[in-house]
């Protein structure tokens, strides 16, 4: 007799599923960080991993996101051919409507972060539609599913090349990792994809992230081919490179590396790199006919307790600083900010420069004389909260801006995540300003520093609105002091020498 799986229980599956990821990390990625956790020796990438612990604890008690940034809907089908449907929406409608529901759900709102039109108005969709979706037939009278909700700022750090046959795979992921920053919130995962076709690549690249990490079984038991020899030479050879914790500079860069493989052509030697970040989020469901798949929650002791004191942090009213204070704050002190902040993304940004460029005066509320600007968009309150999930976003996107920012209008710091390129180094080093950073993945913990939310101006850019905070205690590092130096480069650079010995 063949299964027959039914609409609604794709649709109810799906959106349980997403959910569930959305608060819950998977347990194989817990018990990777706590063991990068307990043997890092970098002061401020152990500190990182601390607070990434403890945001994960505290979200899969809080039901709430891990990260605000709660990702574009990646699925990959395995539809067995003795399968029949009791459906009338398609496949990749059931799909969609299971991830509609799954982040308009009231108890727990997730962001909806997808644009249409990506080359021109970039319109948001509101319901995070449409996933991405690859579906394959394969023996069998099961459908198997496989949902993940992966970051922005991990998914631009993809990478691709096509190599000579002749070429070391090593050498180019060794001299490609570097470049890819921190934007992607390491430690986490690298997924590579090598041969096929260009496209074929990529998806092998992102479907090998979907297995759990198990790089330290793969060492004790020894490799059985070369895949398994690569991905252990990987492992160890990136790890060596000291970029550590948020860029930080520190023992653990990656907590594995996947690869899948497939044939290609004899002229081609197709390679994709995939990263994972510190909001790893996958689930995998087998529907047999049965009804809706739900997962089973995880046990809260199966997450450390972990204490995170801002040991040795400097208290900070942001209101009033004024610019001549910011030269006694040195690079990788941490600070315990409190006070009225203002936020601003890409969208914000944009309009803002339009605003200067035609002459024109920013919107009534959005004063930046003195003040800073966080990086982020938020998710969504829910019950009580003053506002979602609240991390910071990666701050190279806002590097292009932060020139006409200082220079315009009276801003002088920043708050976001990762590094900053050259050319907004320039202009904090021509300014005097600073910029902070928050740690990336732990948006649930920052958000609890929050204590009063506004949107000021833009609303109908919706969480890339222009938010002024009220802040108690929120938690960054000096990234990049008044000089220019940055913790991105000195920390790293040290870390490697330290590593080599
Ligand atoms: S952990 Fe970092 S890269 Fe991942 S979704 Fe969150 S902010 Fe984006």
């Amino acid at each position: 007799m063949p299964t027959v799986i039914k609409q609604d229980d794709v649709i109810e599956s799906v959106a349980g599923a997403l959910q569930y990821i959305s608060y819950y990390h998977p347990p194989d990625f817990i018990q990777a960080m706590k063991n990068a956790y307990e043997k890092e020796e970098s002061r401020a990438a152990k500190d990182a991993m601390a607070q990434i612990l403890l945001n994960s604890r505290m979200s899969a008690i809080g039901h709430r996101p891990l990260c605000q940034d709660t990702g574009i809907v990646s699925v990959f089908v395995n539809v067995g051919m003795d399968v029949q449907w009791n459906a009338t929406m398609t496949l990749e409608d059931m799909i969609n409507e299971g991830v509609r529901r799954a982040y308009m759900h009231p108890d727990n709102v997730l962001r909806a972060s997808i644009v249409n039109d990506p080359a021109g108005a970039r319109k948001n969709t509101k319901d995070n539609t449409p996933a991405v979706i690859y579906t394959r037939l394969v023996p069998g009278n099961e459908v198997e599913i496989t949902v993940a909700a992966k970051g922005g700022g991990s998914e631009n750090k993809a990478k691709f090349a096509m190599l000579n046959p002749s070429d070391s795979i090593v050498d180019w992921v060794l001299k490609t990792v570097p470049t890819m920053g921190a934007g992607w919130c390491p430690p986490g995962m690298l997924g590579i994809g090598i041969g096929g076709t260009a496209d074929k690549a990529m998806v092998m690249a992102k479907e090998s992230l979907m297995d759990p990490i198990d790089i330290q079984e793969l060492i004790a038991r020894g490799p059985q081919n070369k895949a398994e020899e690569l991905r252990i030479t990987l492992y160890n050879e990136v790890n060596k490179l000291g970029i550590g914790a948020q860029g930080l500079g520190g023992l653990t860069t990656v907590l594995d590396v996947k690869i899948k493989d497939c044939p290609t052509h004899a002229a081609s030697l197709p390679i994709a790199i995939i990263p994972n970040c510190a909001a790893t989020r996958h689930a995998h469901l087998t529907l047999d006919g049965s009804g809706p798949v739900y997962l089973d929650p995880p046990k809260i002791e199966d997450w450390p307790n972990i204490e995170w004191k801002a040991e040795g942090a400097k208290r900070v009213n942001v209101n009033d600083l004024k610019k001549e204070d910011l030269a006694a704050f040195k690079p990788g002190e941490t600070l315990l900010l409190t006070g009225s902040i203002l936020t601003g993304r890409d969208a914000a940004h944009k309009r803002i420069a339009d605003l200067m460029a035609k002459g024109e005066k920013l919107p009534d509320g959005v004063d930046f004389h003195n003040r800073f600007i966080y990086y982020v968009g938020p998710v969504d309150p829910v019950r009580d909260e003053v506002v979602g999930p609240a991390g910071p976003t990666t701050a190279t996107r806002m590097d292009k801006f932060t020139d006409m920012m200082l220079e315009k209008t009276g801003l002088i710091g920043m708050i976001g995540k990762s590094e900053r390129g050259p050319q907004a180094i320039e202009a904090i080093k021509k300014h005097k300003a600073i910029y902070l950073m928050a740690v990336g993945g732990a948006a649930y913990l920052v958000a609890k520093a929050i204590k009063k939310s506004r949107v000021v101006a833009f609303a109908d850019l919706g969480m890339e609105a222009i938010y002024e905070f009220e802040v108690e205690d929120m938690p960054v590092s000096v990234a990049v002091d008044v000089n220019g130096e940055s913790v991105h480069t000195t920390g790293p650079a040290l870390w490697k020498k330290k590593i080599a010995g």
